[in-house]
């Protein structure tokens, strides 16, 4: 073990902002800016591998391991401040704050002002000359180490404090005097005495201790481990703890805190951007004690910090871009002011919306900070997804009921949920609801996930609930304080109107506005910056990105969004039309090859229509159609009724229907009659289809497009099956050529999809032009999990670690991962050139995207909505790859 506590202060630090696995991030970055000579309260981290080596050990091993490096740093403040910890005269007051390797917002609390006894607080009382602030310190002391350290529930407090409010007839905890403290300082003891069972410790030392090994706990506590479990952040990185002078809000008028962002958070616009308080500490601002008043004039007018105290505003400014040039990044800083001098006690790299990190990463290339794979980097896949999620229709006729925050913008609508628990059980049974809270705190985050938007009656900008969602991408509207809430009651009232869980609302997270009913939306337009970011993206990456559609339309949506040809087109879709699905079903119930081909009939000029409009949508690009694969039961109706009304208008009798259909129905259809295995017993579905296929190619090239078909016959598992239908698919193809009088290109090749495929790849190459890994069956085969019923066992899975994460989500690389590896690398042993793709849902997910990448494949292929993410992602994987290299 290396060195355990690392100093910073007096403009120079042991530690730095590369240091950050080992300091936590908070901890580097305070010591980056103890460097930078920005004004930082002197203190010290102990680092993450402490609190690694106590998860192992006990408290009194860490304690005694810390003792003599913590005793040192403390003598290094005390000198820099001319202050004692524990002294009566001149007491020195502690922070304890905890940081991980990654920021897990407000997981993990923070104790202000330890080191406050009923001696020290006398001393803190003569020393800056102001009773209330020093009984203000203490009892937020007292409230903070009850509730994080000695496990007293914050609500008894909160609640001792409403009375005191209360009972004086104030609005404010400003109003509250000397006298009003003295009295909640000792109502606190009191409730700790009474909750806890034990006295408050009046030793600092013990308080000190007590709150390291409280940070170090929390690392493993119920939200910090649903947290991690959420975000892939690993349990055994741990956490830093850092110990750090107190500055102080507090203290008058000339006093404040506050948070702020370089730039705009929500849209990216280059305008710091934050709220503050006047005589408030620490969490006061995030957690909407008062309503913060925003930082800049342009927002806040005269209230704002800018107006009241312009020194102060000008240096924080200066620091800000001192900062962000310093970073090249857009970041988030806390702040304290005390008696008009400025305090810096937060930098960090700032959450942002995917169009803030668009515009940000965009236009600090162009402002010279970072350059074009640095951008590319900046922003995450997923964030690029809710840039395509809708909005509210501007063209809707609609009510606005209230206004509150516009704090993560997308638009959503649905019921209303008014507890986490509410949210997650409403989605659970496959209901929208929009999460309704007076405010969020951390253990409401498994309902924030669940709910499609939320809605919160206090806080701001930087409340827990706007930051969370913003993370999430997800719609939310903070601080809206015309609501009237019940939570228990499960009724919210806005002005004279009543709304309770069956109520429908819709949420503009663009603009704050709260909507009665569920209100239509709209697509969303790609901006220039995203365009930009995605041609950036074209110059790196190597993969190929194409869309899954059935339609014209999909195929439009997907080109428009940059996809580069059509991965897998499901002709089944097509099938299920209003116009065909009587001739489909005529077809199935066939009792003859010339019955069956009477019924094909019909449908091959819907068909050939279908592909005209695809390959016009695509003119120039591939277009992978894959041929008919489900089960044919799956279009055939199920209830007694339905099989009546069909069996007259196929003038069949009704028992023999009845019998067709049962006949049709397997144990295991996911296992059974389908795929390549139909193509083979009825060929002349198959022919039926090539042919509307080929067709429609030739009907375009006399339209002057470039139709670029590629037709894929589904679930091979042997050699032979794709052989025979090989040549079957040729022979029609050929002669509908001839027949036409067009000459084109076409290849024939399989989906891969069958484990067994994947070991006799080479054989199955001799016969196809391409593979394209359908990884969802191939998920589903290879680990025998049924993808309709692993509902049932694959969340605890997941939960209970037996598996990292959901296969069907993103790839398991180590098993399905190395079936596809076996595949492409036996497929190119026989076909060097063999074109290889993925057109399962994992190639639209970034680390699946990342993998394919490496596995070299030639593209993959995902939703339209998706599209932008696998480019991303590819170019991420490519720059990843060039920065190993
Ligand atoms: P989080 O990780 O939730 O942001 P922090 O450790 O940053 O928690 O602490 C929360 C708040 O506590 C800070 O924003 C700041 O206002 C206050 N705070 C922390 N340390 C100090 C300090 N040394 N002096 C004054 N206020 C502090
Ligand atoms: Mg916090
Ligand atoms: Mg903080």
């Amino acid at each position: 073990m290396g060195k355990r506590v690392y100093f910073f202060g007096n403009g120079k630090a042991d530690g730095d902002a590369a240091q950050r696995n080992l300091l936590g991030g908070k901890g580097a970055n305070l010591a980056e800016m103890t460097n930078l000579g920005l004004p930082v309260p002197p203190g010290f981290t102990i680092t993450t591998e402490v609190c690694a080596e106590y998860e192992k050990g006990s408290s009194e091993a860490t304690i005694e391991r810390l003792q003599q490096p913590v005793d040192a740093a403390l003598r290094s403040i005390e000198g820099i401040l001319d202050r004692k910890f524990g002294s009566a005269e001149r007491p020195l007051l502690l922070s304890v704050r905890s940081g991980a390797r990654v920021s897990m917002p407000g997981m993990m609390d923070t104790v202000l002002n330890l080191g406050l006894n009923d001696r020290t607080v006398r001393g803190l009382a003569r020393l800056s000359g102001n009773e209330r602030f020093a009984l203000d310190s203490y009892r937020r002391f007292l409230q903070m180490f009850g509730d994080v350290v000695m496990g007293v529930d914050g609500e008894l407090f909160e609640h001792a404090l409403d009375q005191a409010k209360d009972s004086k007839g104030y609005g404010a905890d400003t109003q509250l005097d000397a006298g009003d403290m003295a009295k909640l300082v000792d109502r606190f003891q009191q409730i700790i005495r009474d909750a806890a069972g034990k006295e408050f410790p009046q030793d600092p030392y013990e308080q000190l201790w007590q709150s390291v090994m409280a940070v170090f706990r929390s690392w493993g506590n119920d939200r910090a481990v649903a947290y991690r479990g959420m975000h892939g952040i690993s349990g055994a990185w741990g956490t830093a703890v850092n110990v750090q002078a107190m500055v102080f809000g507090n203290m008058g008028d000339d006093c404040a805190t506050g948070v702020a962002f370089t730039r705009n958070p929500s849209t990216g616009e280059r305008a710091f951007y934050g709220e503050y308080l006047v005589n408030a500490q620490g969490e006061d601002v995030v957690a909407g004690v008062r309503k913060p008043l925003p930082i800049g004039r342009s927002d806040g007018g005269e209230e704002s910090l800018e107006a009241i105290m312009p020194e102060v505003h000008g240096m924080l400014i200066a620091t800000a871009e001192n900062l962000e040039r310093h970073y090249r990044d857009m970041l988030d800083l806390e702040f304290t002011i005390q008696n008009s001098k400025l305090w810096m006690l937060q930098a960090r790299s700032g959450k942002r919306t995917g169009a803030a990190a668009v515009r940000i990463a965009v236009e600090m290339v162009s402002e010279g900070l970072i350059d074009q794979k640095t951008a590319l980097q900046r922003v995450s896949p997923e964030q690029l997804e809710q840039l395509l999620h809708p909005a509210v229709d501007p063209n809707a006729a609609y009510e606005v009921l209230a206004r509150g925050l516009p704090a993560s913008p997308g638009a959503a609508s649905g019921g209303l949920a008014f507890s986490a628990e509410e949210a997650v059980e409403a989605s659970a049974q496959g209901r929208r609801v929009l999460l309704v809270r007076r405010e969020t705190s951390p253990e409401d985050i498994r309902g924030m996930e669940a709910a499609a938007g939320i809605l919160t009656q206090r806080g701001g900008m930087t409340s827990h609930a706007a930051v969370v969602a913003r993370g999430m991408g997800k719609c939310c509207i903070a601080g809206c304080s015309e609501l009237q809430l019940d939570e228990a009651a499960g009724v919210l009232m806005i002005g004279q109107k009543r709304f309770d869980r069956d109520s429908r609302l819709t949420l503009n997270g663009n603009t704050g506005e709260i909507l009665e009913g569920e209100v239509a939306t709209v697509e969303a337009e790609l901006e220039d910056d995203f365009r930009t970011l995605l041609a950036w993206a074209n110059e790196h990456r190597r993969l190929h990105v194409r869309a899954n559609a059935d339609t014209p339309d999909d195929s439009r949506r997907a080109r428009a969004f940059g996809a580069e040809g059509i991965g897998l087109c499901r002709t089944e879709h097509m099938f299920f039309g209003e116009d065909r699905i009587a001739a489909v079903r005529e077809m199935i119930v066939s009792q003859s090859k010339e019955q069956r081909q009477r019924a094909l009939a019909k449908l091959l000029p819907f068909q050939r229509d279908d592909f005209v409009g695809i390959f016009e949508a695509m003119d120039g690009l591939p277009v992978t159609i894959r041929l008919l694969d489900p089960p044919l039961h799956e279009f055939l109706p199920h209830a007694d009724d339905e099989i009546q009304r069909l069996a007259r208008e196929l003038e069949v009798p009704a028992e023999k229907m009845r019998r067709i259909v049962e006949g049709l129905s397997e144990f295991n259809p996911m296992l059974g009659h389908r795929g390549c295995r139909l193509g083979l017993s009825f060929p002349e579905i198959y022919m039926m289809q090539v042919e509307a296929i080929l067709r429609a190619a030739c009907e375009a090239k006399r339209r002057g497009i470039v139709p670029i078909p590629e037709i894929m016959i589904p679930l091979v598992g042997i050699r032979e099956e794709l052989a025979q239908l090989r040549e079957l698919t040729i022979s029609r193809a050929d002669s509908v050529l001839r027949d036409e009088g067009v000459e084109l290109a076409y290849s024939v090749g399989t989906m891969i999809e069958i484990p067994r495929a994947c070991m006799v790849a080479d054989k199955i190459a001799e016969v196809a032009d391409f593979f394209s890994f359908g990884t969802n069956d191939l998920t589903q085969m290879g680990f025998g999990f049924s993808r309709d019923d692993a509902g049932s066992f694959l969340p605890y899975y997941v939960e209970s670690g037996v598996l990292p994460r959901d296969p069907f989500q993103s790839l398991d690389e180590e098993g399905i991962g190395a079936l596809v590896e076996s595949a492409c690398r036996l497929g190119r042993v026989t076909k060097p050139d063999l074109k290889l793709g993925v057109c399962g849902e994992h190639g639209g997910d970034p680390s699946s995207v990342a993998f394919f990448h490496r596995a070299g494949l030639d593209y993959v292929s995902c939703s339209p909505y998706r599209v932008p993410v696998a480019i991303l992602a590819a170019a991420q994987a490519a720059l990843a790859e060039r920065a190993l290299a």
